[in-house]
């Protein structure tokens, strides 16, 4: 199977703008972001969607949702964010590597499209 460009990423193959790394996960900018500041927070090890997670992934799952909020509070989203999870077709998801996005920066509407 063709490595993502996620895999591409965790595997220096490609640059992108780190904001946080620890030996289970990588946070970066997303290259087109959809808010002041919009980054992205993924496991290494290559799990294609939350769809596919199981129950031996519950303790990384964790740690990425607050790896999510302390990069937040770094970032200066005092004022709170939105973290997204994509999934599959329907939900919107491009790359087949479980990612969380965090969006904040700027007061975010509801229902999203
Ligand atoms: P999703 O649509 O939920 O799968 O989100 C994929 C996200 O990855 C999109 O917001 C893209 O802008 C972002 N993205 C794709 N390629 C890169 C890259 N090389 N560096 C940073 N973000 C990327």
């Amino acid at each position: 199977m063709a490595k993502t460009v996620f895999k591409k990423i965790i595997d220096g193959e490609i640059p992108a703008n780190v904001v946080y790394e620890d030996d289970r996960c990588l946070a970066f900018l997303d290259v087109n972001p959809q808010a002041p500041i919009h980054f992205l927070v993924i496991p290494r090890t290559e799990i294609p969607s939350l769809a596919s997670a199981s129950d031996s992934d519950r303790e990384l799952l964790g740690h990425l949702l607050l790896v999510a909020h302390n990069v937040a509070k770094e970032q200066g989203l005092s004022d709170g964010y939105r973290t997204v999870i994509n999934i599959g077709e329907d939900g919107g998801q491009t790359v087949p590597h479980l990612h969380i996005h965090v969006l904040g920066g700027r007061r975010l509407s509801w229902p999203p499209g």
